[in-house]
């Protein structure tokens, strides 16, 4: 119809008017398209082009493994505290960014009034990269984008390391590894880290553990229970990797019990390490002390190799991820399950018998970040909630991959909040809106946070918090 009309105006013009016409709006059309072409690059349009080429390129390898830093040659650096540090990938992602905000509106430390917003950060990258592109190319020009004019210390600190915002990012633009990446530069060549960290840094060095515990009481919540040790039963099909919190958090020992309950009575062939079960790193890591966890993983691998570790269960999410898909960097590749995959799985196989309801009620389940968003295990926990009698299972408006964070994770668990701007207390508040009875959770660090969420609302004597574990470990039939 358009062209109906076009040829209805240039009629008059006959053939060769119409030709001239043809030709002028050819060039016009190519200059206009040329012209943009070259201004694009210049302008905050740029995305137009480098957006699917970003998503071409986006990691292959698993959400859950950072990079494993160069600490060892003459050129090694260490950690990025200068654009020409990112890699080409890296500053791909800065040139993509679509400006949505998608990424901003997910993330628990903008939600609670923290200075980081994902969609700033990456936008004041790539604004320092338009003012001064001598900065990647000028091998010479030294100028930091960790510094109070582009990117703070503040900002890099309030990270979770949720992956929330990668999740809700449209073009695929990742966060986490270049916050750990400015991290490390901050931990390892600066020392600059908040206060309260000094301790637990510390715990890893001295004592092989966050808290800061002799290995001597790593076993103590075995106490009384019928708890196989590896060295005294190698032919255990499982390791059962207890890990720090579960071996020395006074809560996560409860968690750890019901675990071990679940598996006897499950018929599962597990041992534990005991005093000689190391700390695999992984809060070094999401806090920028990759030297640290590189020597800690490395001793991991080893122990496991020495004791012929071939599969490995554990109840934390952080270990879990850790170990499956950080350690193969270090030579060390096992089966490994999560608690919830496996507990689930003996329901499924008739393995346990449950009666009792284990005192659910209506039972919210908070999705921990490492569990789902980084691994994908979504499934599992809602089924073992299923199989539990008189459980009914509620989802909280953010669940599962769009779950929002406990606020413990990248080591944020041993970082002071302010009390106004807890993430903790805004994602119970969250998960309190279904009118749940119980919030659920898979993870011995969201269960700290949510502990403490509740006890925050003084709801303590309304609202339980209950490890999976606990709930099936309640249910047995014994
Ligand atoms: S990883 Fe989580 S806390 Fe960090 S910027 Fe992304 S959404 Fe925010
Ligand atoms: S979601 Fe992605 S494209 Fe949108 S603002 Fe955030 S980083 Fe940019």
């Amino acid at each position: 119809m358009v062209s109906t009309l076009f040829a209805s105006l240039l009629a008059p013009l006959g053939p060769g008017g119409a030709g001239t016409v043809s030709d002028v709006a050819w060039w016009v059309h190519n200059l206009v398209v040329l012209t943009f072409m070259n201004l694009l690059p210049l302008s905050k349009h740029f995305h137009v082009v480098t957006s699917i080429p970003n998503v071409f390129f986006s990691k292959l390898e698993p959400a859950g493994a950072l990079s494993k830093q160069d600490l060892e040659s003459e050129d090694a650096i260490y950690g990025t505290s200068q654009m020409r540090h990112f890699n080409w990938k890296q500053v791909l992602d800065m040139y993509s960014c679509t400006e949505c905000g998608r990424c901003a509106s997910q993330c628990p430390a903008t939600a609670t009034g923290k200075p980081l917003a994902p969609r700033q950060l990456m936008l004041d990258l790539r604004d320092a990269l338009y003012e001064h592109p001598e900065m990647v190319l000028d091998e010479a020009n030294e100028t930091k984008v960790v510094s109070e004019n582009i990117i703070s210390d503040e900002v890099l600190w309030s990270c979770t390391t949720c992956r929330a915002c990668e999740e809700a990012c449209p073009v695929m633009i990742e966060y986490v590894d270049k916050i750990v990446d400015m991290r490390r530069y901050l931990v390892q060549e600066e020392a600059r880290f908040p206060t309260e960290l000094t301790k637990a840094f510390q715990g890893m060095e001295r004592q092989g553990n966050p808290w800061g515990i002799g290995a001597d009481k790593r076993a103590d919540w075995a106490q009384g229970l019928n708890v196989p040790l590896l060295a005294e039963n190698p032919e255990a099909e499982y390791l059962l990797f207890v890990g720090c919190a579960g071996s020395f958090d006074d809560r996560a020992q409860k968690i750890t019990q019901a675990l071990a309950k679940i598996l006897e009575a499950g018929g599962v062939s597990y041992a534990i390490l005991g005093r000689d079960e190391p700390c695999n790193g992984d809060t070094a890591r999401r806090l920028g002390n990759e030297y640290l966890y590189q020597t800690m993983a490395a001793m991991a691998v080893e122990t496991f190799t020495g004791m012929n570790v071939k599969k490995v269960i554990t109840n934390c999410p952080h270990c879990y991820n850790t170990i499956k898909n950080e350690f193969p960097q270090f030579g060390g590749d096992y089966e490994v399950v999560h608690a919830a995959d496996l507990v689930a799985d003996l329901i499924k196989r008739g393995k346990l018998k449950l009666s009792g309801d284990g005192g659910g009620g209506t039972v919210v389940f908070h999705d921990s970040c490492y569990l789902g968003r980084y691994n994908d295990v979504y499934e599992s926990p809602r089924e073992i909630l299923a199989a539990l009698a008189g459980v009914e299972v509620v989802e909280a408006e953010r669940s599962r991959s769009t779950g929002m964070c406990c606020g413990a994770g990248g080591g944020r668990m041993w970082i002071e909040e302010d009390p106004s701007q807890r993430v903790n207390t805004l994602r119970v508040e969250q998960l309190l809106e279904t009118k749940a009875g119980t919030i659920a959770s898979a993870c011995p660090y969201c269960m700290t946070m949510l502990d403490d969420g509740v006890k925050s609302k003084s709801l303590e004597d309304e609202v339980q918090t209950r490890d999976l574990m606990e709930l099936v470990a309640g249910s047995l039939d014994t």
